[in-house]
């Protein structure tokens, strides 16, 4: 019994919405667990992509159709040097070899084989029949043309 000045009055425990160091580590774990498999997955899509590129290429050296190039070529580096109002992609990037490129969307580096465009008739990344690009851009196999209903004319 107190004396009625609740000064002794013991409260019972608050919920909080603090998580326990249990629950805390828990989620920690779960996150680098997510953020791992999230990096093995690319990896794998990685290894797949250029997989897919190597076989495409096969013993005899197949390269896509000129055309084909010609639109990686243009995806990739636009045509703002030459005059034209296409800017280069935003993942090009620029090779610490003086003259060369590569993709930096791709995750695949600054390698001689991972250059966009060797030098004179040498084989490069461009030259791939099967080659995807991160961004889905015009003239690589994962190239995604806009659906029929894009190209309609708006009505006002
Ligand atoms: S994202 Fe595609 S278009 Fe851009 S540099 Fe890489 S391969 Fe070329």
């Amino acid at each position: 019994m107190g004396c009625g000045c609740n000064k002794n009055k013991k409260t019972p425990e608050q919920p909080t919405n603090e998580p326990t160091p249990e629950q805390g580590f828990q989620a920690f774990r779960s996150m680098v667990n997510h953020q791992q498999n999230g990096g093995i997955m690319n990896k794998m899509s990685m290894v797949k992509s250029f997989a897919t590129a190597l076989t495409s290429r096969g013993l005899t050296d197949k390269k896509t159709s000129p055309a084909s190039k010609q639109l990686r070529v243009l995806s990739c580096f636009g045509d703002a040097d030459r005059g034209g109002v296409l800017p280069p992609c935003e993942h090009l990037k620029e090779s610490k070899t003086p003259g060369k490129h590569y993709c930096g969307g791709c995750g695949c580096g600054d390698k001689p084989h991972t250059w966009l465009m060797s030098t004179g008739k040498e084989y490069s990344k461009l030259d791939y029949p099967r080659l995807n690009c991160p961004l889905n851009m015009p003239g690589f196999t994962n190239y995604q043309h806009s659906a029929p209903d894009e190209a309609n004319t708006p009505l006002s």
